[in-house]
């Protein structure tokens, strides 16, 4: 498996916090990053200027919403065109000095972690997982969930009778169709289960199995429920389940179709 924090078209910022605030939107995302890159881009190369900095940023921005996944002020944008996200103090971005001892981890933790995805995730789901998103917020959201990427891939095959590859996506409805179903990953309410299952593993390092209260609610287990529950649509998330479980159907049904239809192109 080749790593997961920067692929083709994607790029993934998720632990180091990129997603934890209580405005998790593609917008408000967009401008911490921009005003950290903008922040950063005059500092001295050197441990102070970056410690400094990075104590300035972080003094400047809105507090964390988990605070077991922490927020550091050295993620950035990478490139020019700002369509990248990444460390702004690994060794390759500064010209050679390592200066990631100055956030929120150290050098080491840095260099070393790779979330369990890297080892759940098959290479060909997350190049598919890369081709569909092609961005560096959505990408994050759904590359560190697993289970919501298997069980969106398991019901589109279920529905369409033939399971969803690489190829299909040339198709630019079938990756189109794809891409609103991963979407549903960025219209959760903040604090939402679905946007951090990634980063509550259970005692033994797997995932804690989640759970929607149906008896509680006096009704069915749905039909999606493995989709439903990855993100989380359990009013107890603050998340409306029956919007939630007729946007997966409607998402789901243009997918089936767009995959069975062999039209289009990119
Ligand atoms: S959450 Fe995973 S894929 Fe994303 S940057 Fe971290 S290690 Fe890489
Ligand atoms: S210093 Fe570490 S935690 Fe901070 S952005 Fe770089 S890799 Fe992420």
């Amino acid at each position: 498996m080749n790593q997961l924090c920067q692929r083709t078209r994607s790029s993934c910022g998720a632990c180091c916090g990129l997603y934890n605030r209580r405005d998790h939107g593609e917008e408000a995302v967009r401008e911490r990053l921009d005003a950290r890159t903008d922040a950063l881009a005059g500092v001295p190369r050197t441990q102070d200027g970056f410690r400094e900095a990075a104590a300035r940023i972080g003094a400047s921005e809105p507090p964390s919403l988990f605070p077991s996944v922490r927020v550091c002020p050295l993620l950035g944008w990478l490139d020019p065109e700002r369509t990248r996200v990444g460390c702004l103090a690994h060794p390759l971005v500064t010209g050679g000095a390592d200066l990631r001892d100055q956030g929120v981890y150290d050098a080491s933790i840095c260099e070393t972690f790779l979330c369990p995805s890297h080892s759940w995730l098959a290479e060909e789901e997350a190049e598919i997982v890369d081709d569909t998103c092609a961005d560096a917020h959505l990408y994050g959201l759904v590359v560190t969930d697993v289970p919501f990427v298997r069980a969106v891939l398991d019901a589109v095959g279920r529905l369409a009778g033939a399971r969803i590859e690489r190829r299909h996506l040339e198709r630019a409805p079938v990756r189109d169709s794809l891409r609103r179903l991963f979407a549903l990953k960025e219209e959760l309410e903040p604090g939402s289960e679905g946007l951090f299952g990634a980063f509550r593993p259970g005692a033994d390092g797997e995932p804690v199995p989640r759970s929607i209260d149906y008896a509680g609610m006096e009704r069915e287990v749905s039909p999606w429920d493995a989709i439903l529950l990855c993100v989380g649509a359990d009013p107890r998330s603050g998340n409306d389940l029956d919007r939630l479980e007729g946007e997966v159907r409607g998402r789901l049904e243009e997918c089936g179709k767009a995959l069975l239809g062999g039209g289009g192109g990119r």
